[in-house]
């Protein structure tokens, strides 16, 4: 995977470690500052019950493969902005509810599901097979950040990208651009042409754009289906549901049902009635009220399981997405939940678990480290000023297409805001600052994350940041381009980069501080 580390960037080193636990992992690539790590067990011998009781982390059981049922794809929908992702996403909510098996209002849980128009009806168990081939979960979040956030430390939940693309406009920046993470993730993708009721749409002619960036559709003697649609008029919708379908079984997309719980936190938060909540993508296993959880440094004892329709329901199946209470800290968005036999085990898991991190900790700020951190720094600024001198190109002409949420800054009276864009190298870091940002949370200052992603600063990043009177936080990544400065600059949108969080963190706590009232 060369092509994850950015052009440019400094590699002294590649090497390969082989351990038995993922945690060894994460905390070699904390303490040795790896620009890239990634984590596989292609060869992990399955592990007797006994060591199982015996070590201290959760270890997930090994699959077996004669239990595995079909289950639903799990599907992201990108593209570029105003391409109709919303829209779609809109259609597919309401067109559920509409045909509803439970008559509900759909409510927003970061993910719901869909059933074929002729199969949704309530299942019996014989059905159930046919069921399970018949639903399809779409992440509830438009664009990049779902997508993301299911793809931190390299596992990614997401089966199927659906590509929205304007019929009248074909391909344009963001829809490059997510074309490039598509590929990179390897995630399977079925193409929507959108906006097929338009007078001005042409199907063939954003085919033809699409092709030319690298994505051969069936028409086009390629392999990937494209489903011509009107989001706004609900056409053809129904077909795409079918197409994703279609590729799910060709897919094979399998789980167990009956063994031990595993899912991902798709979002969290604190709800007044039900207070720590977390929405969990099951991956496998079936998850039901009264189970134990371990996520993170969290552990919950589930209380209530509600569906996308409101509903509280017993229990939640592979593909599923469901709103899980109970949680003793909140679990952060991304992370791995597994199913545990006890709260005792639970407390275990957690316990060594902060140990492990105080160790990590301890060795962070340990004298040495981070004086060859700093020289690491150092190096770095030489380089990037190098890299700064060399050349400035002209910059580009600025998009303005952020008016709407412009109006939103205009019309906004509550506390002030800090208003800001995030850029990492690797999702890794990128977790790690999102965790860091929980902490500094206040009532006085609201902190106003725009967007964040993996790269390089773009044009984009800074049109946005410049909208909202923001500015950027690049960690690790290459040094900002001398045309792209020129234009943040112009603009008057800072670009602060950085590769120690600590000191992100510091200087994004002297944001804080200079927007505080000033105190009675
Ligand atoms: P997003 O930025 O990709 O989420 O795009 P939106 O879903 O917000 O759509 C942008 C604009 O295009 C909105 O004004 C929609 O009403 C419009 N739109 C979306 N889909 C269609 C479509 O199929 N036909 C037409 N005529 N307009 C559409």
């Amino acid at each position: 995977s060369l092509s994850y580390i950015s052009p440019g960037a400094p590699i002294d080193l590649m090497f390969w470690v082989l351990a038995d636990q993922e945690q060894i992992f994460r905390d070699l690539a904390k303490i040795l500052k790896f620009r890239y790590c990634t984590v596989a067990n292609p060869h992990v011998q399955p592990i007797s019950k006994e060591e199982e009781e015996k070590s201290l982390d959760v270890m997930p059981e090994p699959v077996d493969p004669r239990r595995l049922q079909p289950r639903a794809p799990v599907v992201a929908i990108m593209g570029h902005v105003d391409h109709g992702k919303t829209t779609l996403l809109d259609h597919l909510r309401h067109s559920r509810v509409v045909d509803g098996e439970f008559g509900g209002i759909t409510q927003h849980i970061g993910a719901f599901s869909v059933a074929l128009t002729n199969a949704s009806s309530p299942p019996s168990k014989q059905s159930v097979d046919q069921e399970l081939f018949s639903r399809v979960t779409f992440l509830d979040t438009p664009g990049h950040a779902a997508f993301k956030a299911m793809r931190s430390r390299g596992a990614h939940a997401t089966d199927i990208v659906v590509l929205v693309v304007d019929a009248c406009e074909g391909v344009l920046e963001q829809t490059a651009e997510s074309i490039r993470m598509i590929k990179e993730a390897k995630t399977e993708m079925v193409v929507a042409v959108n906006k097929i009721d338009k007078p001005n749409a042409d199907v063939k002619a954003t085919l033809e754009s699409l092709a030319s960036a690298g994505v051969l559709v069936t028409e086009m003697k390629g392999h990937i289906p494209a489903v011509p649609i009107s989001a706004l008029k609900g056409t053809n919708v129904d077909q795409l549901v079918e197409v994703l379908i279609q590729k799910a079984r060709e897919l094979d997309l399998t789980a167990e049902y009956d063994s031990q719980v595993e899912g991902k936190v798709i979002e969290s938060s604190v709800d007044k009635g039900l207070g720590k909540i977390a929405t969990v993508l099951i991956t496998r296993g079936t998850l039901k009220k009264k189970d134990f959880l371990v996520c993170g440094l969290s552990r919950a004892k589930v209380k209530v399981l509600i569906d996308d329709l409101g509903n509280r329901v017993d229990q939640a199946v592979p593909s599923q997405a469901v709103k899980v209470s109970g949680w003793k800290e909140l679990p952060g968005a991304g992370d791995h939940v597994y199913g545990v036999k006890s709260e005792k085990r639970a407390h275990e898991v957690i316990t060594w678990r902060e140990k492990q991190e105080k160790k990590v900790k301890e060795l962070l700020d340990a004298e040495e480290i981070q004086k060859s951190r700093e020289e690491a720094q150092e190096q770095y600024e030489e380089y990037r000023i190098q890299k700064l001198k060399a050349g400035v190109r002209k910059p580009k002409y600025m998009r303005h297409d952020f008016q709407v949420r412009r109006k939103e800054v205009e019309e906004y009276s509550g506390p002030p805001k800090v208003s800001f864009v995030i850029k990492a190298d690797v999702d890794g870091s990128l977790e790690a600052i999102m965790n860091c940002l929980d902490l500094y949370t206040n009532e006085d200052v609201v902190l106003d994350l725009l967007d964040f992603g993996v790269g390089e600063v773009t044009e984009n990043d800074i049109v946005l940041a410049k909208q909202f009177d923001g500015f950027i936080f690049a960690f690790n990544t290459p040094p900002i381009t001398p045309a792209r400065l020129k234009i943040a600059l112009d603009n008057d949108v800072p670009v602060k980069e950085h590769n120690i969080i600590y000191k992100l963190v510091d200087d994004l706590k002297q944001e804080i501080g200079g927007r505080l009232p000033p105190l009675e």
